[in-house]
């Protein structure tokens, strides 16, 4: 398992510390395991002026999986748009061909009152939301600001799928049914967009191979309702690139908790990126109370997907579900009554509750 690290900035290079910690007991335990380090984003741009050097792009190339922390912060809010952190990101994503992004929103029944939702809707919840990454309206051709021939301006995008495109992230939606609950629903505004009636062409083609996976499809709009009616209706969500945007978002606000997500982005071998939801959290960069979880939770992510090591998984997930259950809470998931700690301290607790 070769693995490339890229801490990032702010909370980034303390909560990837973490994770490290997770990764190094399974190597204790005789997996093969090796960590390489590289730079991205505001990281990368002070050390070589570019927030997605060669030598990150080449050493992500070679890795079986790369993990990663957040980029991001406020000193480079100035810069042109090009040298920005959040562009190294973007070029990570397209230069790896990351097209599936895997969102899982759980919620601990530890945690069900963190949620803005009545803890009986969410409490016990797992769904996972699929999100098209490469195509739809964020890169469809032509797009731009015009003037038109009566001298107003108009602004327009392109919204477009095509048939490859929709296949592929419908076989890793169905994929990913068949390894949970057996049921994708897919999204899409079929009864207005064109492209959402291609999509739901298609998409219905490729569940004829999938006869043991529930298959439905929903209108986006009643899907943002349902997500926060019943979101426990939900196994899998498969969607396009603005509609996933959206409801993953949506979704990752139903557990109240955005230090709790990990997030994975895969190519077409399984190969990925695994990184928290959140940013880089400048607030409390430094500060050492950062919560590791969501990145320990992307390392189980990164077992089952691309390593597929289910049971490794299930362990870290295991250990992280028991050190909430022992009241360990970082302060962005601090209730009365619980042991308040630290970024590092709830690191060492996973570590010992994997035993
Ligand atoms: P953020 O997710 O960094 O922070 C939002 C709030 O959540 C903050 O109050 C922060 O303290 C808190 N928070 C986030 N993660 C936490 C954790 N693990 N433990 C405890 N509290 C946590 O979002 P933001 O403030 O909008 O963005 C900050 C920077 O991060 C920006 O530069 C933004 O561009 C970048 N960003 C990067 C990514 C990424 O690397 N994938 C994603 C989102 C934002």
């Amino acid at each position: 398992m070769k693995i490339a690290v890229l801490p990032g900035d702010g909370i980034g290079t303390e909560i990837v510390a973490e994770a490290a910690k997770v990764l190094g007991v399974l190597r204790g335990e005789g997996l093969a395991i090796e960590l390489e380090y590289a730079q991205l984003g505001g990281a990368a741009y002070d050390a070589s002026g570019d927030p997605f050097p060669e030598v990150t792009e080449k050493l992500v190339h070679q890795a079986d999986a790369v993990l990663l922390g957040a980029v991001g912060g406020y000193q480079y809010d100035t810069l042109p748009r090009a040298m920005r952190p959040e562009q190294g990101l973007l070029r990570i994503r397209k230069s790896l061909g990351l097209f599936a992004n895997l969102r899982p929103a759980v919620v601990y029944p530890e945690l069900a009152n963190a949620s803005s939702l009545k803890s009986e809707l969410v409490a016990g919840l797992d769904i996972m939301i699929l999100r098209e990454l490469t195509g739809d309206i964020y890169f469809g051709q032509p797009r731009g600001i015009r003037t038109l021939d009566n001298g107003e301006q108009q602004g327009f995008d392109t919204m477009m799928y095509s048939e490859s495109e929709i296949r592929r992230i419908a076989h890793v939606g169905f994929q990913i049914a068949l390894k949970r609950g057996k049921k994708l629903c897919s999204v899409d505004k079929a009864n207005v967009l064109d492209t959402s009636m291609f999509w739901r062409e298609v998409i219905t083609e490729v569940a004829k191979e999938y006869p043991m996976v529930e298959f439905s499809h929903m209108l986006v709009d009643n899907a943002a309702m349902q997500l926060v009616r019943a979101p426990k209706q939900f196994d899998v969500i498969v969607t396009g690139n603005i509609f996933g945007d959206i409801l993953s978002d949506e979704a990752s606000m139903l557990t109240g908790s955005i230090g709790m997500l990990p997030s994975a982005s895969l190519d077409a071998n399984n190969k990925g990126l695994f990184e928290p939801c959140h940013g880089s959290a400048p607030d409390i960069a430094g500060k050492g109370i950062a919560n590791p979880l969501a990145t320990i939770l992307s390392v189980a992510m990164m077992m089952r997907y691309t390593f597929a090591r289910g049971d490794l998984a299930q362990r870290i997930e295991g250990a992280v579900r028991s050190v909430l259950q022992q009241g360990l809470r970082t302060g962005d998931i601090y209730q009365e009554g619980m042991k308040r700690v630290g970024t590092v301290e709830m690191g060492d607790a996973v570590v010992k509750a994997l035993g």
